[in-house]
């Protein structure tokens, strides 16, 4: 690691601290040549493989822009796409997963965005499933009105649950 001052090629570490969640660890280094502190952070990379083949780093901004769209004119604020976008990232690093594709990402999405708005969901859905025809929308909203039934009655395995599983 080069030293950000001086650009010494070596640098000590003196420091090493796991964060909260346990996602990244900060190191404080020290360079033996200009002797200045600096701080690193390490976390697991997480790559995106697009369709091009290209791999690229995973991004919440690339999440949020991605659905930013389809909740336009619908009451969600920059800081719940922001949040959104951190459970997606969270999500996706529970799972274990080092490299997804778009298509996963999307997946990911799906979920969390129908819990903030359903509107929006929709939309996002019937680009990212290619919905072609009024029945696909249909069927989409039957999901929904299923899901709102289990969520408010007190079974929570009820028959929309799986219906809903098998539809994503
Ligand atoms: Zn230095």
């Amino acid at each position: 690691m080069h030293c950000p001052f001086c650009r010494h090629a070596d640098s000590r570490v003196v420091d090493s601290r796991t964060s909260d969640d346990g996602a990244s660890i900060r190191r404080r280094r020290q360079c033996p040549e200009c002797n200045r502190r600096f701080t690193t952070v390490e976390t697991a990379s997480l790559s995106v493989v697009k369709r091009s083949g290209v791999t690229e780093p995973f991004s919440r901004e690339k999440v949020v822009n991605g659905v930013r769209k389809a909740c336009q004119g619908r009451p969600v604020s920059d800081d719940d796409l922001a949040l959104l976008a951190q459970r997606v990232e969270e999500t996706i690093r529970a799972s274990g997963t080092a490299e997804l594709d778009a298509y996963e990402i999307g997946l990911t999405i799906l979920g969390p965005l129908r819990e903030l708005d359903e509107v929006a969901y929709l939309r996002f859905a019937s680009v990212y499933q290619a919905f072609n025809s009024l029945e696909d929308f249909e069927a989409a909203i039957t999901v929904l009105r299923a899901e709102r039934d289990v969520a408010s009655s007190s079974d929570p395995a009820g028959p929309g649950d799986d219906e809903a599983r098998s539809e994503q």
